[in-house]
């Protein structure tokens, strides 16, 4: 897409922002950053560690359904396979058992990269002035010291909203208002965009009322992140990058 199409395809989802939640987009003061596909590539190993979890127990899955349940926190993607197998919800020892399982197995893959234009996203929100906001249904914890790690300044503990700080995940607006709540006593839905990946993201994201931006960095058909909600739907973090750079 060249700038021109992209300020084009901007300018048109604000405006179906402004109808969608009956606010006025003030400018981003705050932007909420999915973790998982928005900073580190690290959805396939997700997948591959829940699947061989599932080897383990004897419930039989797909790799690819994982990538539809990104969003989820660990304890309901173990529900949905303990509804389907066993036609009951699992207990919170099982749920213990199987997420820490998975932790482990997704530990021990090769390091994920950083997912191209990540950086320089949140490059972009510094010069910008604008808070940057974790908002993850992970509660990885690998990969959230490596947060600390890559990106001391931009995620505090303070400004980040995790699987472990939630009554209820993705799709569910909780994880995306509490990370509003983070961002500053002062700031209102509508001076934040949100930054996800994964359907059940985009469409918690949405109902928060935050200008929704869904990047599709993984394997989920064109236009889906539309269909749950997202506002533009766009191809990198490159894209999203120059986004925030034309927020100031
Ligand atoms: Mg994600």
């Amino acid at each position: 897409m060249t700038d021109n199409a992209l300020r084009y395809s901007l300018n048109d989802a604000f405006r179906r922002y402004n109808l969608r939640t009956g606010l006025s987009f003030e400018g981003a003061k705050a932007a909420l950053f999915d973790m998982d596909g928005i900073i580190f590539d690290s959805m396939p190993g997700h997948a591959r560690a829940w699947m061989q979890m599932c080897r383990e127990e004897g419930i039989p899955a797909d790799e690819d359904e994982f990538f539809m349940y990104e969003g989820r926190t660990g304890a309901s993607t173990i529900n949905i396979l303990y509804r389907r197998h066993y036609g009951r919800e699992a207990t919170p020892e099982e749920i213990e058992r199987l997420y820490h399982r998975k932790t482990v197995l997704f530990k021990a893959m090769p390091e994920v990269n950083l997912i191209p234009g990540a950086r320089e996203a949140l490059k972009a929100c510094a010069d910008a002035g604008i808070t940057p906001v974790l908002v993850t249904g992970s509660g990885q914890g690998s990969l959230l010291e490596r947060l600390s790690v890559e990106f001391p300044a931009a995620f505090p503990p303070g400004r980040r909203i995790t699987g472990r700080d939630v009554a209820r995940g993705k799709p569910h607006p909780e994880p995306y208002l509490k990370g509003i709540a983070a961002a500053g006593d002062d700031i209102r839905p509508s001076a934040c965009i949100a930054i996800d990946n994964a359907p059940l993201g985009v469409k918690s994201a949405a109902a928060s009322g935050a200008f929704t931006i869904g990047v599709r960095t993984g394997p989920i058909p064109r236009g889906m992140l539309a269909e749950y909600g997202a506002d533009i739907e766009i191809d990198s973090m490159l894209q999203c990058t120059k986004i925030i750079s034309w927020l100031l």
